[in-house]
């Protein structure tokens, strides 16, 4: 089936865009670091940046430049390195290929862009533990290393309803980060402004959700592979004017896409779910087979991971927990199968991939029955990769492409 198609990717104008206001943010952050000001933090994906971003800090995710050393097929040359200092290679490989590439003094920040010499060092670090624990021990690296403060929220996790006393414990503890920011920072806490950037940031998840949406019509305008590069700015730029300038013009031009009847994969015959990670060093590749495949994967949970609809500048601190609270991965077993069984009523999927990460058990979802109970639910097929994030050791392309074929086989046959 694969080899009577040439595959290609449709180009996304907007790519330009977001190359420029990617280099913008990186060089913003190298030039504070060289000059002293503004201060920097550093950040979980999912961490309280509205609040970093009020106190006037700038603010850089290592995350994403462990997904740039997945996306660039560098993990593998630092994960030993971390590995070497006692960090196993079987946590994740985000913080083994980012701990292993500071001590390399190696990123690829610097083949993108001409004058940076590193990634920007912080004289802050807040992390979220919604998500997982890896980011506390992944900071308190670097808290070490550098003698930079690493300051945290722990979450509760593994939740179904959220009650009044998750939320404000939650709350408190982003309240109780203030003065120390405000000592690191040199910045006084204002609430208007707060208030301000939650109101962006929400703007930003309510377009970033409308470029999503745009996929419940057939042909989807956009694969899985390409929003997984086009939310960088909902993760990096959220709480910024520039995050909604952009997602307009995405927007404009998905819809015009959807206007013309034109589908990231035009002969589509399948529509998937992914759930779990990408696998950042195989994103063109995969995005191709499936193409050869007629095959368009169009809704995931990773991607919508950044729509944070309880953001309300109204009630700030509350309504930051709840977001952050209420992401999938924070929820237990019930809300995970509901939630993905909405998913693929919205979407109108016809079969559900687990990418089962190696180095992520937070988002894989395949290893305590969750397939296998979705399919006798929802009576669609469901079929697990094994792989990883970051690390390809884990990811045998021979194997995971023989067992999709035979999942595009199994769904033609229905
Ligand atoms: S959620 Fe997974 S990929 Fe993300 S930081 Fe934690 S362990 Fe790493």
């Amino acid at each position: 089936m694969s080899d009577e198609k040439k595959p290609t990717i449709k180009k996304i104008q907007a790519a330009g865009h977001m190359r420029k206001i990617m280099a913008d943010y990186f060089y913003e952050m190298d030039h504070a670091m060289k000059k002293g000001s503004p201060k920097i933090a550093w950040c979980t994906s999912v961490g309280p940046a509205e609040l970093l971003l009020s106190l006037g800090f700038l603010v850089y995710y290592p995350e994403n430049h462990g997904a740039m050393l997945g996306a660039t097929r560098q993990a593998s040359n630092y994960i030993p390195v971390a590995n070497a200092i006692g960090y196993s290679p079987d946590i994740c490989s985000y913080l083994t290929s980012d701990v292993g590439a500071f001590i390399k003094k190696e990123t690829p920040l610097t083949r993108a862009y001409e004058g940076i010499e590193g990634i920007p060092l912080p004289d802050v670090m807040v992390y979220n533990t919604n998500q997982c624990r890896d980011v506390q021990d992944w900071f308190s690296w670097y808290s070490k290393e550098l003698n930079v403060p690493a300051l945290g929220i722990s979450t509760y996790r593994n939740i179904g309803g959220i009650t009044e006393d998750h939320l404000a414990s939650i709350a408190k503890q982003i309240m109780d980060l203030i003065p120390r920011l405000e000592e690191v920072g040199g910045n006084k806490f204002d609430m208007d402004k707060f208030r301000h950037v939650l109101g962006l940031s929400y703007d930003c998840t309510q377009l970033w959700k409308k470029v999503l949406e745009t996929n419940k019509t057939k042909p989807a305008p956009i694969s899985f592979f390409d929003e997984t590069i086009h939310m960088a700015p909902a993760v990096v730029l959220r709480g910024t004017e520039t995050a909604l300038e952009y997602y307009r013009v995405l927007l404009q031009e998905l819809e015009e896409r959807v206007a013309q009847n034109e589908g990231a994969v035009q002969d589509e015959d399948f529509r998937l779910y992914w759930e779990g990670m990408p696998i950042w060093g195989k994103l063109r590749d995969l995005a191709e087979f499936f193409i050869s495949l007629n095959t368009a994967v169009i809704a995931s949970t990773y991607c919508n991971s950044w729509i944070f609809d309880s953001f309300d500048p109204a009630d700030p601190f509350m309504s930051m927990a709840k977001a952050y609270t209420e992401i999938f991965i924070v929820r237990d077993e019930s809300f995970k199968e509901s939630y993905i069984e909405k998913m693929v009523d919205m979407y109108d999927i016809n079969g559900i991939l687990f990418h089962d990460s190696k180095t992520c058990p937070n988002n894989s979802n395949n290893r305590y029955g969750m397939p296998e109970r979705l399919e006798k639910k929802l009576g669609i097929p469901a079929l697990t990769i094994n792989g990883d994030l970051n690390d390809l050791r884990c990811y045998s392309e021979e194997q995971a492409k023989t067992n999709i074929e035979a999942f595009i086989e199994q769904l033609a046959s229905k």
